[in-house]
């Protein structure tokens, strides 16, 4: 698992320009075109598929990280494509299945990587009427029962994680279970601009061609260029049946409507960590990321929510420019789902069902 980390490379993708300008923790902007070129963590897809009880698992063939390893089937998540869309590329490469995609079958997990950026995985359910056979880059397949799984040949401690959380939620810990996390998830359109496509190479300023979904290479020096979603957080504030939400400044995306405090997770950060910087930023409250709520997604960007006790009572609505207004809503004064923005009709209804907002 590794994109090289283009941020030390002298030219903007979007423009040729060598005018790049750091700004901060590794985000770099061009002066001549005025683009940014973002520095988040690399998010990764990966499809579950679980059949009477066993996961499949795949073994990684001569790749740069983990070959020889197990893992489920899964990989960066390209530019342009959604995260369930990217699970099932994944599938039909790795093991040479068409799969079905449902929803998560654990919360988002966080894995460090050398450059700093860390990769963030989102692990689907998935289902297949086909038998699995090798990929290209796969040696072997398996299906293993929790008994069977190869525990010291995993490739990455994601994937223990990922299969011990599963053990630990299923109902029989000698089976794998089936089922999705009970969340809200859905594909909503962030609302946000769509991201310029890169044309030239980072490393020589030569043409881009692209050649994979998120992947171009480079027509001169083939360095490969790669780009993909942005991962963002919120935290969902919680006080006695209440949720706080923002209504958005007039002028940006969802201006005026009711939204999810969230905000871009940085290089090295968890999706809590994220949530919880970005609910305390725009809010001044605090809260901790106690339960995952929902998983939101487009081609461009994807956003995790979470919710948690508010340690904090009194939002400052003036303590960044994103709200206009800030308030604490109660299931009898919510406001309908078309004055909400994005994730938040989908995310409050969650909370309404399971009782968190009353
Ligand atoms: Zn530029
Ligand atoms: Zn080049």
């Amino acid at each position: 698992m590794g994109t090289p980390d283009p941020s030390t490379l002298p030219y903007c993708t979007v423009c040729g320009s060598p005018r790049l300008v750091e700004r901060y923790l590794g985000h770099r902007r061009c002066e001549a075109c005025g683009s940014t070129r973002w520095r988040n963590p690399l998010p990764v897809a990966e499809a579950v598929l679980v059949r009477d009880g066993r996961v499949l698992l795949v073994q990684r063939g001569a790749v740069e990280h983990g070959a020889g390893k197990w893992v489920v089937p899964g990989g960066f998540i390209g530019l342009g494509e959604t995260p369930p869309e990217a699970a099932m590329r994944e599938a039909g490469e790795e093991a040479q299945v068409a799969v079905r995609v449902g929803g998560l079958a654990a919360a988002p997990r966080w894995l460090a990587t050398k450059d700093g950026r860390g990769h963030v995985l989102l692990s689907f359910v998935a289902t297949t009427d086909d038998e699995p056979a090798p990929g290209e880059d796969t040696m072997d397949i398996r299906w293993c029962a929790p008994d069977e799984v190869p525990w010291d040949a995993l490739a990455f401690p994601t994937t223990e994680a990922l299969l011990r959380g599963l053990v630990a939620r299923s109902p029989d810990a000698r089976r794998f279970p089936d089922d999705a996390l009970d969340i809200a998830t859905a594909e909503v359109v962030s609302g946000r601009a769509r991201r310029p496509r890169p044309r030239f190479c980072a490393r020589c300023s030569g043409i881009l061609a692209l050649l994979s979904v998120g992947g171009w290479r480079c027509t001169r020096c083939d360095t490969w260029h790669y780009e993909n979603p942005r991962p963002t957080a919120g935290v969902l504030a919680l006080r006695d049946g209440h949720v706080l939400l923002g209504k958005r400044r007039p002028g940006t995306a969802g201006g005026g409507l009711w939204a999810v405090p969230s905000g871009h997770a940085e290089p090295g950060e968890t999706l809590e960590e994220t949530g919880t910087r970005e609910l305390f930023e725009e809010t001044g409250v605090r809260a901790a990321a106690e339960r995952l709520a929902g998983l939101f997604w487009d081609s461009e960007h994807f956003e995790a929510v979470y919710t948690g006790p508010a340690l904090d009572t009194e939002p400052a609505a003036d303590h960044r420019p994103e709200f206009t207004d800030l308030k604490w809503f109660d299931r009898a004064s919510m406001p309908p789902a078309e004055l909400m923005h994005h994730s938040a009709p989908h995310v409050t209804a969650w909370l309404v069902r399971q009782g968190l907002v009353r």
